[in-house]
């Protein structure tokens, strides 16, 4: 049976809540989405005709603070997979420190098979249609699978041009020029990078040297690849939704870049020999990284994994029975809301520089991204530690405990 990522979230949320020994209502009250806003909308196609789009917005939970989540174009967005990656954003938010709650939205489509204009007047009724939940004090989009900076800045220029003045406050991701923040576009790799050395750390493996596998060459895979390669550690195979390829003497970053950037994927790249997909789970690393989508480490898969630490750059990776395998094994897995929660983190800033119209250098940036993720490690691994739990229960005790407590100080209105 396959489980739905919303079902496994809420199903998590249950077990460290009675672990927490939080009461039936709380409980009830973490596994509920606060806003679900599910939306059809027309686009002109460039030939004159008219498609129909679907998409949503989730605010999964505001008791921290106004909502924040990434905006997904992707053909197999489903409401339940946004409710369960909200949920999944007011964890992250709780874990970090960070003062928001949770949200996600998205698209169904296939924006690769989109021209320029068409994706550019898809982002834009998309935003209009959820125009009146989004804003700086509300709910703040960013980039997530298949958006980037120009996606964010077409949502920023919409919602300006709605409420008259320019808002780029309302979105993080955006363009330098338009209030983007130095060191966003590398945010969510840094951080994973950063947990990654401080997991290499907790199981005594020297990161200089360690081999690594990357599924997903992305915003987060794709960087990674090159945070990795320069802080010495040979990235062994890598995979995107075309192809995967494996050196054992690792892959260079910045040749395998120039070859996508011609052919679009790491596929029949020249350094490397072709693996399936599937093989990907087999190759011999010490470090694992899915960096792709949802529920692609499954059991079967684990049970093959050779790798001591398994680092989730992307959101829900990792199947229920295969975190069981794993944890059988050893596996030190760096759980999703720590490992990729540099982007939000970044974010934040981004959102602080833009209310207080003050940018930051680079430099600034990085330190605070480290800083932040350096608390959040340590937290949740001192909390593995006290309560003998994997450090995935231990990240979720802390953020669900935050929440939790935000709610009960918040106290029931009316
Ligand atoms: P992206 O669109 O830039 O890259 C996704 C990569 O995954 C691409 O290389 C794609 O080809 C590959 N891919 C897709 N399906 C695949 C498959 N079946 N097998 C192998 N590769 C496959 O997206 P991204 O921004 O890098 O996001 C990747 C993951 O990280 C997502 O789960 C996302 O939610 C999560 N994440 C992203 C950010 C961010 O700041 N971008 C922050 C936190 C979490």
């Amino acid at each position: 049976m396959t489980l739905s990522p919303w079902w496994i979230a809420q199903d998590r949320v249950d077990i460290v809540s009675k672990r927490l020994g939080l009461e039936k209502w709380m409980r009830e009250y973490l596994k509920s989405c606060k806003r679900v806003l599910d939306v059809t909308f027309p686009v002109r196609m460039d030939d004159g005709s008219v498609r129909m789009f679907s998409g949503c917005r989730v605010q999964h939970n505001l008791a921290r603070g106004p909502a924040k989540g990434g905006i997904r174009f992707h053909p197999s967005v489903t409401l339940d997979d946004v409710k369960a990656l909200a949920m999944g954003m007011t964890w992250k938010c709780a874990v970090m420190g960070i003062p928001y709650g949770g949200a996600k939205g998205g698209v169904a489509c296939d924006p690769k098979k989109l021209s320029l204009g068409e994706l550019e007047r898809l982002t834009r009724r998309y935003t209009s249609e959820i125009a009146f939940l989004i804003g700086p004090d509300k709910d703040i989009p960013a980039p997530d699978v298949n958006t980037n900076a120009q996606v964010m800045a077409w949502v920023m220029d919409t919602y300006s041009e709605n409420v008259g003045y320019s808002a780029p406050g309302v979105v993080t991701g955006k363009p330098i020029e338009i209030g983007g923040s130095e060191g966003r576009r590398e945010a969510t790799a840094r951080g994973c990078a950063v947990s990654i050395q401080l997991a290499c750390d907790a199981v005594g493996l020297n990161l200089p040297g360690a081999r690594v596998a990357i599924q997903g060459h992305g915003n987060v895979g794709g960087i990674l690849h090159r945070l990795l390669h320069e802080a010495g550690a040979r990235v062994v195979a890598v995979a995107d939704s075309q192809g995967a390829i494996m050196n054992p003497q690792g892959i260079d970053p910045v040749k395998l870049a120039r070859h996508e950037k011609v052919k679009g994927t790491v596929a029949h790249f020249p350094g490397a020999k072709p693996i399936s997909g599937d093989a990907l789970f087999s190759v011999d690393c010490d470090i694992f990284v899915p960096a792709a989508l949802e529920n692609q480490l499954t059991g079967a898969r684990a049970r093959r994994l050779k790798a001591r630490i398994v680092a989730e750059g992307a959101n829900g990776p990792t199947m229920p029975e295969a975190d069981k395998i794993l944890a059988g094994k050893g596996v030190f897995i760096i759980p999703d809301i720590l490992c990729n929660a540099g982007g939000v983190t970044v974010s934040y800033f981004e959102w602080v520089q833009d209310i207080q119209s003050y940018f930051w250098d680079e430099n600034e940036v990085n330190e605070n991204l480290e800083r932040i993720m350096r608390r959040a490690f340590e937290a949740v691994a001192a909390r593995a530690k006290k309560e003998s739990v994997n450090m995935r229960t231990a990240a979720y005790m802390l953020a669900i405990e935050r929440v939790a407590r935000a709610i009960a100080i918040r106290g029931i209105y009316p």
